[in-house]
This record gives C-alpha cells, structure tokens and sequence, in this order.
C-alpha cells in the first residue's frame, strides 16, 4: 500500500488510507492515538485539502480552511468508531451527539432533478466538507454486523476487513504486520 502525499513535518512516519471507508480512513489521520508518538496528519489546510482529495471528497475552495471544525468532527467519530472497533461500549450522550451532526449533515443533501439521485451541493465550508464522512460513519454504525470493523493491535488504526476469509490482522502488513513479524522472530531466537 503506497503512503499518501502529506507533508509529515518533522514526524517520521507515513499516512495510508487502510481503513477501506473515509470515515475510518478520517479518524486515522491521527497516528499513534493517545501515545507519546502521536501525530496530527490534518494539521495544515494543504493537507486537510490533499487527504480530500484522495478519498474523492470535495473540499471548499479558498485559502480559509476550518481545522477546528475537521478536528471537532473527527474527535466525535473516534470516540464512537474506536470503542465500536475494541468492542466496547459507547456512552448514549456520544452516540446522540453523532445523531445530531448526522441530522445536519443530512439536511445538506438534496435530490438532483434530472437523475433523481442524491447529490451534494459543492461544499461552501467544513461542516459541508464532512457531510458524507458523517453519513459513512452513521451507515457503519446502525449496519449491525461489526464483524469486519477492526483495529490494527499496533497501532490502533481502524479499517473494515474486506478479505475473503475474514483474518486481516493488521493496518497494513508492511507496516505493523512486519514490525510484528520481526519481533516475534526476534523473541523465538532468543529462546
Ligand atoms: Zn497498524
């Protein structure tokens, strides 16, 4: 999997869409959560606007690009996505809080007359920005079956395993799959 064109700053890492959907692929703009090595990937508007445009999701035009709003919204669909992705339970305040945003992401939508299909209007700010984040979100959540939703056990990325048989483990076996690999070698010839 080839690592996406963000400016990593001074941070060593790379970014990757692993997650197989934009919501999960959105909240794992942040690697490393809640570890010392964790890292922002949305902590500039060129890559706000670049990430965008890799999952194919329109972005406003314009110099101005609301960070805040980007960060507010993810912070929301992790604390929802991560513990349905641990198997955990989420508190009801949190998943009324989604239902809200989801509601006013709906009201963006509209009906395009002549192919009588959804259609988003091109996005004036943020909020409208992370309208189809927000429904991807909600459809994974009321989907029911969360077999398939995962989290990597390295580095906590979130993705949805679409493999035949069901047994993707890791992120991404380049990364956190070989890292794992190369431990539990090292721990077997030490043994
Ligand atoms: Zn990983």
């Amino acid at each position: 999997m080839d690592a996406l064109d963000l400016d990593p700053g001074d941070y060593g890492g790379t970014y990757k869409l692993v997650g197989g959907r934009p919501s999960l692929d959105f909240v794992n703009t942040i690697s490393w959560p809640e570890t010392e090595r964790e890292h922002d990937w949305l902590s500039s508007p060129e890559n706000a606007r670049r990430w965008f445009a890799a999952v194919a999701l329109p972005f406003p035009r314009g110099k101005a690009v609301d960070l805040p709003a980007l960060h507010k919204a993810r912070l929301l669909l992790a604390r929802v996505l991560r513990p349905l992705a641990h198997g955990e339970h989420i508190p009801a305040n949190t998943i009324a809080e989604l239902s809200r945003a989801v509601a006013r992401a709906y009201q963006g939508r509209v009906i395009d007359p002549p192919s009588l299909a959804w259609h988003w209007p091109a996005p004036q700010n943020a909020a409208d920005a992370l309208a189809p984040i927000l429904l991807d979100a909600a459809e994974l959540v009321t989907a029911g079956d969360h077999e398939r939703l995962r989290f990597c056990p390295s580095c906590d990325w979130l993705f949805e395993d679409h493999t035949r048989n069901g047994q993707r483990r890791w992120c991404d076996m380049a990364d956190c799959g070989s890292r794992d690999k190369a431990r539990r070698y090292y721990h077997r010839s030490k043994a």
